[in-house]
Parts: C-alpha cells; structure tokens; sequence
C-alpha cells in the first residue's frame, strides 16, 4: 500500500533519544517503513512551549541540521522534497519523500528567517502548540491570533508554505479562517464531537477545512481518540468526518513518537493493519486509497508547484 503521513516527531524524539531514524525502537524507522511502496512523511521538528524565542530558534536549527545529516546518510532511503517533482521522483524511485515541518511557530521570529527557512526546505507551520507564543493562542490557553500570527500566515502563504492549525484554540482557528487566503490543513485532529477534547475539531470547523480543500490528518492519540484509544475509535473519527463530506481532505496524522499510542495502533509497520480494519468495516478500497495517500498527495502536489 502506499502511505501518507501528514504529522510524527520522529526527528526530534530520535535527536533527544540519539537515535537514527534508519533503525530504532521508535514508532517509525525508514526500515521498518519498507512495508509501502510510496511513501510521504511529514517530519514536524517539534519547538516546546517553555522554550524563549532565542532558544526556540536555535533548537529548531539544531534538529533541522541533525535531521538533514540522517538524510544525507540515508540518501537510499529517504530525501528532502522542496517542489512538487521531487514528490514524484522519490516515491517512484522507493524513497521515502520526506516534508519538513515546525511545530510551533516560536522558531520563526521575523519574515526575513521565515524566507530563509523556506529555502532549506521548511514548508509546513503549525501555528502554535498548546500554549500562547506570538503568534496566538493554543488549545490550552485560548486567545485568537496577534498581528504578527496574522503577518506570519499572510508571509507563508504567499511562499508556499503550508498553515496547519492542529493545536490552535478555538478563537485562533477562525481568526486564521479571516486572515488565510490559501487552503490550511489540520495535520493531526480528530473530531471533539466523537471524543470531547479542546484539541479536536468541532463539526463547524471540519467543515470549513472540507470545504477549503485543506486536509485533516486523524491522530492515533489515544487520549483525542476516546474508550480503548484503538483501531475502533479511529474508526469512528474517519466515519464521523466522512459523513461531514471530508472524502477528499481527509487523511491520516499519526502522531507517531509525539503520543501515548496503543498497541493496535502503534508503529510504523502497523499502519497496513489499520486500512485493512477500515476496509472490513465499511470505507471502500478506494476510498482508503484517498484517505491513506492520494488525498495528502494531490494537496502537495499543488501546493508545491507555488
Ligand atoms: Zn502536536
């Protein structure tokens, strides 16, 4: 099968841990990915809360330049997309084609590193993480998004990098919804109305993505998923979704080495196991095609072409 994965934090949990992202007893390693024939990965550098700017950016720099050495050592394995043709060529060629992500704009201070990090390859943000930075307010501590949050989105956009409002409080979400003039994604959210959480989506806002032509990535999270956590509950999400007409953004944010997981849903090599369920239950072979990849894969593809 073919797998694109809009969200992990496989870098910096491998960083932290001294890992490689080859071969490690984290939820994903590029050898035990070789159970997909295209593969696309989004890698979000994750920037904590406590961090200060100062600190958040060099913390960033650091995981982008770890991260860049493991693709330079595993170059047979995996690669850097930064345009819509290297999407194809990687994945045709048995690459893992990989996408760079922030999560947490805290790393991103001024417009002028905004265009600097988008020539080293950066073309997904995460506006905030649970807390409040300068952007705006996450899903914790609430607050819609500041003039520079505003400038921020305005500035990516018209680069070609990707908004992503998972994390974002309620209050930020439509201020970004006013501000966006571009689709925007929700890399890793499920819906709050299948699982109450703050850290979902309420129906009105899945709709507006849907209706955006953004994405929206189901998290294995088994705190956002509800019950047991498991293949069920994810389930549940994806039928929720689909019914609120999400068949062509929906797709898949595992949140792999970010999260607690349960055991049906944790790892890489795992992820087979998980179509296979939603295909025995109801979601058609071809629609776990556009949820599993195509969907994720034609949004890159377009948004890469800027
Ligand atoms: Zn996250």
């Amino acid at each position: 099968m073919n797998f694109f994965d809009l969200h992990c934090d496989t870098v910096t949990e491998s960083m932290e841990r001294g890992m490689g992202l080859r071969e490690n007893d984290l939820h994903l390693s590029l050898n035990r990915a070789s159970v997909f024939e295209k593969w696309c990965q989004v890698f979000a550098v994750f920037v904590p809360d406590t961090l200060n700017e100062f600190e958040a950016e060099s913390y960033f720099d650091n995981a982008c330049e770890f991260f860049f050495k493991e693709i330079a050592e595993n170059s047979d394995k995996i690669a850097l997309c930064k345009a819509a043709s290297d999407l194809w060529d990687f994945t045709m060629s048995g690459k893992c084609a990989a996408i760079l992500a922030m999560e947490n704009s805290k790393a991103v201070n001024s417009i002028s590193r905004l265009q600097k990090l988008y020539e080293t390859g950066l073309r997904i943000i995460t506006l905030t993480w649970n807390g409040t930075n300068s952007a705006g307010g996450g899903s914790k501590s609430g607050g819609g998004l500041t003039a520079w949050g505003c400038d921020l989105v305005r500035a990516a956009q018209s680069m070609g990098v990707v908004i992503d409002a998972s994390h974002l409080s309620d209050a930020a979400f439509w201020d970004l919804t006013r501000v966006s003039s571009a689709p925007f994604i929700a890399s890793h959210s499920n819906a709050r109305s299948v699982f109450n959480n703050r850290r979902s989506l309420t129906d009105e806002q899945i709709k507006f993505i849907a209706k955006n032509g953004g994405l929206i990535g189901l998290n294995f999270y088994s705190e956002f998923l509800g019950s047991n956590g498991g293949v069920a509950e994810l389930l549940r999400h994806a039928q929720h979704m689909l019914e609120l007409g999400t068949e062509d953004v929906l797709c898949i944010g595992t949140d792999f080495d970010g999260a607690q997981i349960s055991s049906e849903l944790a790892g890489v090599e795992r992820v087979p196991c998980v179509r296979q369920y939603f295909e025995q239950n109801g979601v058609s072979s071809s629609l776990c095609d556009k949820i599993f990849f195509e969907n994720a894969f034609n949004f890159f593809e377009n948004v890469l072409q800027l």
